[in-house]
């Protein structure tokens, strides 16, 4: 079955149909609306787009948990007994021990000092 066509303002450009950086290479014009700025389209393929943008919102909070679990894991395993964060604070200058824990992380993993048995969420 043919779905009605609807009018949907394109994204890219905002509705102006001009993208100022592509200045140089098309004379500005937007390449998804071909400078009309709007694109036609269905309800089930807008729908579609904001069922992938929900799943992959969902994908980035899973593997946030993830890796904040994993960095927890890591830091209980190796800041018991010399208060490691806070060490690590001190010798970054900006006071953000959270990279720096994170790299270590990753040597200590290379290593094969600490291993994070929880398999990735995907
Ligand atoms: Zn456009």
């Amino acid at each position: 079955m043919a779905q009605t066509k609807i009018k949907k303002e394109c994204g890219k450009c905002g509705g102006s149909g001009f993208l100022s950086h592509y200045r140089a290479i098309s004379a500005g014009t937007c390449f998804p609306c071909n400078g009309k700025g709007y694109i036609l389209t269905t309800q089930s393929a807008i729908n579609q787009k904001e069922k992938r943008k929900q799943q992959k919102e969902e994908k980035a909070a899973l593997m946030r948990q993830w890796s904040e679990k994993k960095m927890n894991t890591f830091l209980n395993e190796f800041a018991e007994d010399q208060d490691f964060l806070n060490k690590m604070k001190g010798m970054n200058p900006e006071g953000n021990g959270y990279q720096l824990a994170f790299n270590l992380m990753q040597v200590f993993e290379a290593q094969g000092k600490f291993e994070y048995t929880e398999p990735k969420p995907f």
